[in-house]
């Protein structure tokens, strides 16, 4: 069974009325919607009631690691900034070094931006024979530019490199996958259909990432979706496809999210 959903696309799922995490239902009232993808990188899946506020912080705090850091450029350049203003505009600051900068006012169209994001070098641990749970190996990919002024710069500085400082921050990635997996199986499948293996890795009780995050089935190619998922069973075990930002060419994960019941 393959199913591949939009969550780019607005989909409301049904109450869940307990914590997706830590499985706490006793504050009902407290319990607050979670965007199965980020809202900062335009998901609309949201599965209501279904994050304590405890929880719902430190989620949050995973997210913010990619969100302002691999993401920032693209994220400003799709508008996904949160602007009060809802500016149409952004400044852009050209240097070549710290006494010679240019800044000038540009349509956010052409903010000049690349995708950066990681690829993962082995499958997750529990899809492979070995059961694999060594470290988790990442590397940088660039899936740009975006746009033409991207182009243009990369051509002039003969580089991948444009913008923001990046931080290597792969494990906090991962987690995030996790969240978006987790929140995603829960949502379609239901909390009853799987054992569920990441709560745990989540809330940072347990570390052992590599056995459930890796590489996906190797989806290449730009996609018409801004982002897609996808939920299948293999030996027993559910795993979610994640491919973000899909549209520009990014690379796809599987991650493991428990066993069937
Ligand atoms: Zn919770």
């Amino acid at each position: 069974m393959h199913t591949v959903n939009n969550p780019s696309l607005p989909k409301i799922f049904g109450d869940i009325g307990r914590c997706i995490y830590c499985d706490n239902s006793e504050y009902d009232n407290e319990l607050t919607n979670e965007h199965i993808v980020p809202k900062g990188i335009g998901g609309k899946f949201i599965l209501p009631k279904s994050s304590c506020k405890n929880c719902a912080k430190i989620t949050s705090q995973i997210e913010q690691i990619t969100l302002r850091g691999i993401f920032y450029d693209l994220r400003k350049q799709q508008g996904l900034i949160s602007n009060k203003r809802k500016n149409q505009h952004v400044d852009y600051i050209e240097s070549t070094d710290f006494d010679n900068y240019k800044k000038e006012r540009i349509d956010i169209q052409n903010y000049p931006a690349v995708l950066i994001s990681y690829v993962f070098d082995t499958e997750p641990g529990m899809l492979l024979k070995t059961n694999g749970d060594g470290p988790l190996e990442a590397r940088f990919v660039f899936c740009g530019p975006i746009n033409q002024r991207a182009e243009e710069l990369l051509k002039k500085r003969g580089s991948k490199w444009l913008g923001s400082t990046i931080k290597a921050e792969y494990g906090q990635f991962a987690l995030m996958l996790m969240k978006i997996a987790h929140s995603y199986a829960v949502a379609v499948k239901g909390t009853s259909a799987f054992d569920s293996f990441l709560p745990k890795l989540i809330l940072r009780k347990d570390t052992n990432i590599s056995k459930y995050v890796g590489k996906g089935v190797g989806l290449t190619g730009k996609s018409t979706e801004m982002h897609r998922l996808s939920i299948r069973i293999e030996n027993q075990l559910l795993v979610v496809g994640i491919r973000l930002f899909a549209k520009f060419g990014a690379p796809d994960y599987s991650v493991v999210v428990g066993r069937c019941v």
